[in-house]
């Protein structure tokens, strides 16, 4: 048994954008940005950034969520 690392792991590990597919923002917290960290912990997308089965039902909660987080900061 070897245990060779491939080498491009080291690119691939640290991110310099936001994992999510098409997003350029820097990242913030666990390698999304502010706005899909938000989405991620509302369980609108998994921790590879990916779209939830029902993305779109939790998009309208988290529409809804954002509006609220705003007029209460
Ligand atoms: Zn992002």
């Amino acid at each position: 048994m070897s245990d060779k690392k491939p080498k491009k792991a080291a690119a691939e590990g640290g991110a310099i954008h936001c994992k999510v597919k098409g997003c350029k923002a820097n990242p913030s917290k666990f390698e999304f940005c502010q706005e899909h960290f938000d989405q991620f912990k509302f369980g609108l997308i998994n921790k590879q950034g990916e779209p939830c089965l029902d993305f779109e039902k939790k998009e309208e909660q988290y529409q809804h969520w954002k509006s609220a987080k705003k007029k209460s900061a």
